[in-house]
């Protein structure tokens, strides 16, 4: 059936010319029983067809419809109804031939009808337009041409572009774009000459006779359609062209966006709306054996992370008319073996174009790639045993916060924490045991850590935060609420009941002065070594030059201080 149908659109040239003549013959056959026959019955149908012909490429819906319903009255009064009647159903069978339409499902093969029907309506409107100011002009009989008719029909015909042109430009206003002059033009011309064939033809027909205006019209038809077939195949090869190029530059973007997960989910959100009219987002990673919850947005647009609200499907569509369910494009992104996420779109089926899931699809490639490097980078950033953040992630942010602290002057703090005695663990019940002592830790630093701290597995059983905009004494007092917190926690092993203890050194600047970030990792270590040597299971704050500050306000002021850390010479 495809191939057939693909045949028939190969030879639409000869088709449509083959209907034309058809509904000719057919009509110099009809009388019509509103009023006596006019004798341009014939012409009028053929300009109709040629005309109409020309216009199924260049669709103009809403103003179509419009003139082809008055077309469509005049005919019929002037006609009949039945020869209006074969009028249109052969002028809309030729528009569908010439086209293919008849592939795809019904739903959309009723919005490309409805298209076409606009079309070759107000081709209609043109041609019966001319007809009957031709046939006014010669008093319902032309014998021969009269000296007017030519400006009648040019009067008439630029009338009529007037109102097609007002409405054009019109519609393109109140649709908020801009008005697409060149196409206008463009159009314009094609009605235009459209116009002059028909009077050209009805006046050859009524000078010459009917066989050398048939010939005419025969050779107009199939020049015409030919024109209309390459201008179609021009403009589908350049539009294919334009979203190629938009593609690959959709696909650059995904590709050397920002690398984070959640730019990378708002980059893909942008693109995909560029090609598919959806309403809903939602898109997440592959999980241990379901998906995660990912990212997601509603019709407002702003991409967030975590459940989609309202949790389960989005609310009906609008409409009265023509109600229709959410179509939901699902895809799975996938790289090889390995299944990276899941792309769900809600899009209401009325909006969506013939082509835009092919060119979602088009878009994978760039989408897999893009979050499968970042799921990548974040897996080599995090701890494999207790899914941490590694010491990497750590540095990283602590050097943020102090080129912060350094441009804003706002504080910034890190703790760092060493399980006690921890080797005695590991050899008292097993390394298996102490790994998942490791694990109780990153749950309790993750359960006491506030939204923009960042807690890491910094080595072995060594475990660091960092504090932005938080000085050391609240620090301090953080680090102590871990230390609690652990102290409390109650770790079994096969019923056996295991203390786990910790002890914590905090560092803030600008409070020190350091003249690089890991300056400060290296004090607060030097406030955790203190804490140990003062006998473990607790937290100190280095205030520097060799004194510490404990929990409850009292400093210690060691007699032998430590080298001091010397303040940044500016005059050296
Ligand atoms: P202190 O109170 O002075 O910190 O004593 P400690 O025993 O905790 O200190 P030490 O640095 O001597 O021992 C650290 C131990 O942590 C040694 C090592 O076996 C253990 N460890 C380091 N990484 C891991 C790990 O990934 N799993 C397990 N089970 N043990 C680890
Ligand atoms: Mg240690
Ligand atoms: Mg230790």
């Amino acid at each position: 059936m495809q191939s057939v149908l693909h045949s028939l659109k190969q030879r639409s040239a000869w088709i449509v010319l083959g209907v034309s003549l058809a509904g000719l013959a057919a009509t110099a056959f009809l009388e019509s029983p509103a009023v006596a026959s006019p004798p341009l019955d014939r012409w009028i149908v053929v300009l109709w067809l040629l005309t109409a012909t020309a216009a199924v490429f260049r669709p103009h819906v809403e103003s179509g419809l419009v003139l082809g319903a008055a077309g469509l009255a005049c005919a019929a009064f002037f006609y009949g109804p039945f020869v209006t009647a074969v009028f249109g159903v052969t002028t809309f069978l030729a528009a569908i031939l010439v086209d293919g339409q008849l592939a795809g499902t019904t739903r959309e093969r009723f919005q490309r009808w409805r298209r076409l029907l606009g079309a070759s309506a107000s081709q209609l409107a043109a041609a019966l337009a001319a007809g009957w100011v031709a046939w006014t002009l010669g008093n319902g009989s032309l014998e021969a041409v009269e000296p007017g008719f030519y400006g009648a029909a040019a009067a008439a015909g630029s009338a009529y572009l007037a109102v097609l042109a007002v409405l054009e430009i019109a519609q393109a206003v109140d649709s908020g774009g801009h008005v697409p002059w060149r196409d206008l033009t463009e159009g314009l011309v094609y009605e235009a000459s459209a116009w002059a064939v028909g009077t050209v033809t009805a006046a050859a027909a009524v000078t010459l006779g009917p066989r050398p205006a048939w010939l005419l019209l025969a050779a107009v038809t199939v020049c015409a359609v030919e024109l209309v077939r390459r201008e179609r195949l021009f403009r589908v090869a350049s539009g294919q062209a334009r979203r190629l190029r938009e593609l690959q530059l959709a696909g650059h973007r995904i590709i050397f966006g920002e690398s984070d997960l959640l730019s990378i989910a708002r980059q893909i959100f942008a693109e995909c709306r560029r090609v598919v009219p959806f309403s809903w987002f939602h898109f997440q990673l592959a999980g241990d054996g379901g998906w995660q919850d990912g990212w997601w947005s509603g019709p407002e647009g702003m991409v967030r992370e975590g459940r989609p609200d309202p949790p389960a499907e989005p609310p009906p569509l609008p409409g009265i008319h023509r109600r229709a369910s959410w179509k939901i494009l699902t895809r799975t992104l996938a790289s090889g073996e390995r299944t990276v996420g899941r792309l769900r779109l809600w899009c209401d089926p009325r909006r969506l174009d013939d082509d835009a899931e092919e060119w979602l699809d088009a878009l994978l490639p760039e989408m897999t790639s893009s979050i499968l490097g970042a799921v990548l980078d974040r897996e080599a950033r995090h701890d494999p045993l207790t899914g941490l953040p590694d010491r990497r992630a750590l540095e990283e942010r602590l050097h943020r916060a102090f080129r912060r602290s350094q441009q804003e002057g706002v504080a910034a703090a890190v703790i760092m924490c060493d399980l006690d005695r921890f080797k005695r663990i590991n050899d008292k019940y097993g390394h298996a045991t102490g790994d998942m002592a490791l694990t109780a830790m990153a749950r309790l630093l993750e359960e006491q850590q506030r939204d923009d701290d960042l807690c890491c597995r910094y080595g072995g059983e060594e475990f660091s935060v960092v504090l932005e905009k938080t000085d050391g004494v609240t620090a301090l007092a953080v680090a102590e609420r871990l230390r609690h917190a652990v102290e409390n926690h109650v770790f079994t092993v096969d019923g056996k009941k295991i203390p786990l203890r910790v002890s914590a050194g905090v560092a803030a600047f600008p409070e020190l002065h350091v003249k690089e970030s890991l300056e400060l990792l290296e004090l607060a270590d030097v406030a955790l070594y203190e804490a140990k040597r003062q006998g473990r299971n607790r937290c100190l704050l280095n205030l520097g030059r060799g004194r510490f500050r404990e929990v409850d306000g009292e400093v210690l002021d060691p007699e032998d201080p430590p080298p001091e850390i010397q303040a940044p010479t500016l005059f050296a």
